[in-house]
C-alpha cells in the first residue's frame, strides 16, 4: 500500500502522445494527485524523487502471460510491469494466492482455456481435464464453470483443423465459445498461431486475437476482416520468435503447423494489421512453466516485445500506447493507464525518451505499484 506523498520532480510524463514538458507529478496514497509543469524547485512531499529529466510513463501492461508463482511477479514489476493479463492459469487456487501477494501486478486471469479433446493443454501442458470443450453443444457448460470460477475473460485455443484434426475445436464450437463468453459479458480471447485458426476465430468473432500466424502471412481479406470487425491483436512476437527459432525455421516438427513455422510470416502479419487500423497491444506469452513451447521471462521480455513491435512498423509511441492507454481502455482497466490525477499510481521511471528509442524502457530508475515503490 503507498502511504504519505510521493513528489517526483524534474521528468517528461508520457501522454500518450508523446512526452510532457517537464513536469512534477505528485502520489498521495495509491493514486496519483497532480501533474503540474515543474515549478523548478526541490518539491514538498514525504519523499521527493528527482527524475533527472527522465520519462514518467504508466505501469506497463503485458497483455499476455502464465503465471506459476510469486517469482513471475516480482520479476515483472522490477522490469515496470503493474497489469498481467494471464491467458490460461491450471488453477484459480494459486491465481488467488499470486493476487494476496502484498504490492504485486494485478492480474486479470482467464483461468482454464477451452481446448478440444487431445489437445495440447490437457495431453502435455497440465491442464484440468475440465479445460476440454467436447462440441458446440459443451460450450455453455464450460463457461458456465469458468463464470463460477470468477474469471475475467474467456480464453479459446483455437488450432488449424487441418493438422490437428479433432486435437482442434471446430468452427462451430469455436462459435459457441464466443456466444456463450459474450451472453456472460465476458470477452473471448483466441489463441491463434496460424492463419486457419486465426480465420476460424475472426468468423466467430472473438475480442482478441493473441499469438500471430507462424505458417503463412495472413491473406489480405483475412486482415480486412480483423480490421472491420475491431478486433484487437496480441501478437507475442517474443513468443513466436522463440518458437520459430526452435523448431528451427522451415523444417520444424511442430504438428500444430504442418511443419511450415518462419517469424518472418509472423512479422509482416503485424505490419499487415498495424498499416490496416488493427490495435496491437503488448503481450509476451511470459512463463515459467515445464511443458511450455518456449520459456520466456516475466518482465523483461515485454522490452524485447516492445524492440519486436517496433521492428515490425509500430511507432514507439504506438507500441508504448499498447502497453499502456490501449489496454487499459480495452480491456476494462479504466483506474490506470496513463498519468493522470485520479488514476491508480503505478508508473516507471526510464531514463531517457522512448518515444525516440525504444531501447529507453529498460533503463529503469524507479518502479511504483498503487502508489508503493517496488524498485
Ligand atoms: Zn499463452
Amino acid at each position: 500500500m503507498g502511504s504519505g506523498v510521493t513528489t517526483i520532480v524534474n521528468v517528461r510524463v508520457f501522454t500518450g502522445d508523446g512526452l510532457s514538458e517537464l513536469s512534477t507529478v505528485v502520489i498521495g496514497g495509491e493514486v496519483i494527485v497532480s501533474v503540474t509543469a515543474d515549478a523548478g524547485g526541490e518539491g514538498d512531499g514525504d519523499v521527493v524523487v528527482d527524475g533527472g529529466g527522465g520519462t514518467l510513463m504508466p505501469g506497463l501492461i503485458d497483455s499476455h502471460v502464465h503465471l506459476f508463482g510469486a517469482g513471475d511477479l516480482e520479476r515483472a514489476s522490477t522490469w515496470g510491469v503493474t497489469t498481467m493479463l494471464d491467458m490460461g492459469a491450471p488453477s484459480m487456487e494459486l491465481i488467488a494466492g499470486l493476487r494476496a501477494v502484498p504490492d504485486a501486478p494485478t492480474i486479470r486471469t482467464a483461468g482454464l482455456p477451452a481446448s478440444a479433446p487431445g489437445g495440447m493443454q490437457t495431453t502435455r501442458m497440465g491442464f484440468a481435464r475440465d479445460s476440454v470443450v467436447t462440441g458446440p453443444g459443451d460450450a455453455e457448460r464450460f463457461v458456465a464453470a469458468r463464470v463460477a470460477d470468477g474469471v475475467d475473460y474467456i480464453k479459446i485455443i483455437a488450432e488449424d483443423p487441418a493438422a490437428m484434426g479433432a486435437a482442434a475445436l471446430d468452427g462451430p464450437t469455436i462459435d459457441a465459445l464466443v456466444i456463450a463468453a459474450h451472453t456472460n459479458r465476458l470477452r473471448a480471447y483466441a489463441h491463434v498461431t496460424t492463419v486457419a485458426a486465426a480465420q476460424l476465430a475472426a468468423t466467430a468473432w472473438v475480442d482478441v486475437l493473441t499469438h500471430v500466424a507462424l505458417d503463412a502471412g495472413l491473406p489480405a481479406a483475412l486482415v480486412t476482416e480483423v480490421a472491420a470487425k475491431g478486433l484487437v491483436s496480441v501478437p507475442t512476437l517474443v513468443m513466436m520468435r522463440g518458437v520459430a527459432e526452435k523448431a528451427g525455421g522451415a523444417s520444424g516438427d511442430l504438428v500444430t503447423h504442418r511443419g511450415v513455422v518462419d517469424f518472418a510470416h509472423a512479422v509482416a502479419s503485424v505490419t499487415a494489421l498495424h498499416e490496416a487500423g488493427v490495435a496491437v497491444l503488448v503481450g509476451t506469452d511470459s512463463n515459467s512453466a515445464p511443458g511450455s513451447p518456449f520459456g520466456i521471462a516475466h518482465g523483461e521480455s515485454l522490452h524485447d516485445e516492445l524492440g519486436l513491435l517496433v521492428e515490425a512498423g509500430l511507432s514507439p509511441v504506438e507500441a508504448l500506447r499498447g502497453a499502456t492507454v490501449l489496454p487499459a481502455r480495452m480491456f476494462d482497466l479504466r483506474d490506470r493507464g496513463a498519468v493522470t490525477p485520479g488514476l491508480r499510481a503505478d508508473l516507471v521511471l526510464v531514463e531517457g525518451d522512448p518515444t525516440v528509442d525504444i531501447a529507453a524502457t529498460r533503463a529503469i530508475r524507479g518502479v511504483w505499484i498503487a502508489g508503493a515503490r517496488v524498485r
